[in-house]
């Protein structure tokens, strides 16, 4: 085991199309993240790790393949397959972030948050709650009914984001104030209980620039040793429950660095969008 930093959540762009960026990515991650570093590639609903990892690029050839995680042996960096997946809960639309289903695996969206959670079971995904206060977090939602955790068997949720690196941007009540405060201040007064939960800082960027401003600590094992899609899972669900008992134990180790810039930016490519599907309502 050596101890690794994860920044599990990461999009690369606002847009889908991750044509010729291999490289850049790994290096990135390589730089920020460093030996064995462990970077998430999100997808909405689009293939953007699908698009990455099947790019064969001169010097990122030596690469370990599972259908959920990609090993760069020449970076010593893992790319993990993830999706975020809007659910509607209560009438309302928030994001569930899986991590190491397949790339092929495409949860449908907007389905109730147990019907999501059963499908992320039948997919052996790692499921854990974003940005919980900001904007499309669920946060209040698991806050007012702390079984949700635990609801569906084989899909517990195992991490929640103390921080989320573009949750510091905030703009009227769109984009809210102290959501991470709020964030990190549940989970050191009650869901630190939750056995399965680990506090996590990932940055959710939108661009390869912020690669790694967030990240977490956690023990992961040698490449050599992860032989599967379902080996490596069971690894990140390790390193997980040790990320949380590093947390009881008060070493718990990560970066909490704010991704403002970026997170405005992806706010602003994705303005006309909103604004036409508003005008189409
Ligand atoms: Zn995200």
């Amino acid at each position: 085991m050596r101890t690794i930093k994860a920044d599990l959540h990461n999009h690369i762009r606002t847009w889908s199309s991750m044509e010729g960026l291999l490289g850049k990515v790994v290096d990135k991650a390589r730089q920020t993240l460093g030996p064995g570093g462990t970077l998430g590639i999100i997808d909405s609903d689009d293939s953007r790790y699908k698009q990455l990892v099947s790019q064969h690029q001169k010097g990122y050839a030596d690469r370990l393949s599972l259908k959920n995680a990609t090993y760069f042996s020449a970076q010593d960096i893992w790319l993990v397959h993830g999706q975020e997946i809007p659910v509607t809960q209560n009438d309302q639309q928030g994001h569930l972030l899986v991590l190491g289903t397949g790339a092929d695996v495409r949860i449908p969206s907007k389905m109730s948050l147990t019907d999501t959670l059963t499908a992320v079971a039948n997919e052996n995904g790692a499921p854990g709650i974003v940005h919980p206060f900001h904007k499309y977090g669920l946060g209040a939602a698991f806050i007012n009914d702390p079984d949700l955790f635990t609801a569906v068997k084989g899909a517990k949720i195992r991490f929640w984001e103390i921080y989320n690196g573009s949750a510091e941007f905030h703009l009227g009540r769109m984009f809210p104030a102290r959501a991470n405060e709020l964030s990190e201040e549940h989970y050191a007064e009650t869901l630190y209980k939750q056995p399965l939960l680990a506090p996590v800082s990932f940055t959710d960027g939108h661009k390869i620039r912020v690669i790694g401003r967030c990240c977490t600590e956690m023990l992961m094992p040698p490449h050599k040793e992860v032989k599967d899609e379902e080996a490596f899972v069971d690894a990140l669900g390790n390193a997980l429950s040790g990320v949380r008992q590093a947390w009881l134990e008060c070493h718990w180790a990560g970066q909490k660095r704010p991704a403002r810039l970026d997170a405005f930016i992806h706010a602003v490519e994705l303005a006309p969008l909103v604004i036409a599907n508003e005008l189409k309502r």
